[in-house]
């Protein structure tokens, strides 16, 4: 099966997660994507690009990059950064656990990427980054009547 996608490169600072978030909604909203699903998956970008910008780089300068592939009926979200990196994976993801408390952070985005979308895999090497990958299957789809 042929795969489309939509690549996306910015600067890991807060006023490029909208734009992130808008490029790869309004790529899968060509599947006339059902608005009930569409809004899961743009919760569920918003959780892996705001942990890239909140977590990965401690000064301004990184990069994220984020992808969004078609396949059939799956969707794929690929969020990447290059910054530190997480030591224990499970951990990271296990609900209400976060490294910034004192910064209102509740510890929820993995729980949230989880509940939202089918699959969620975490890679990442300290030191080197951290990749995430998403998956949906698309259930419904809008009428264009
Ligand atoms: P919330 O998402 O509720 O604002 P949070 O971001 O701390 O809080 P999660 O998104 O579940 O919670 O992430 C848990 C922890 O995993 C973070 O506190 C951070 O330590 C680590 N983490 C997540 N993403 C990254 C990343 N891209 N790079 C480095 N560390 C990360
Ligand atoms: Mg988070």
């Amino acid at each position: 099966m042929s795969k489309k996608y939509i690549k996306i490169e910015t600067q890991a600072n807060i006023e490029n997660l909208a734009p992130i978030r808008l490029c790869l909604s309004t790529f899968f909203s060509n599947l006339n994507i059902h608005v009930d699903e569409l809004v899961d998956i743009k919760t569920a970008i918003s959780e892996a690009v705001s942990n890239a910008i909140d977590h990965a780089y401690d000064k301004d300068n990184g990069k994220v990059i984020a992808i969004g592939e078609i396949e059939g009926d799956f969707i794929h979200i690929i969020v990447q950064d290059f910054g530190k990196g997480i030591e224990d994976i499970s951990l990271a993801m296990t609900p209400t656990y976060t490294t910034k408390a004192e910064e209102e952070h509740a510890g929820m985005g993995f729980t949230i990427m989880e509940s939202f979308m089918d699959e969620v895999i975490v890679d990442s090497k300290v030191d080197e980054g951290t990749t995430i990958t998403l998956t949906r299957r698309i259930r419904q789809r809008q009428s264009n009547i």
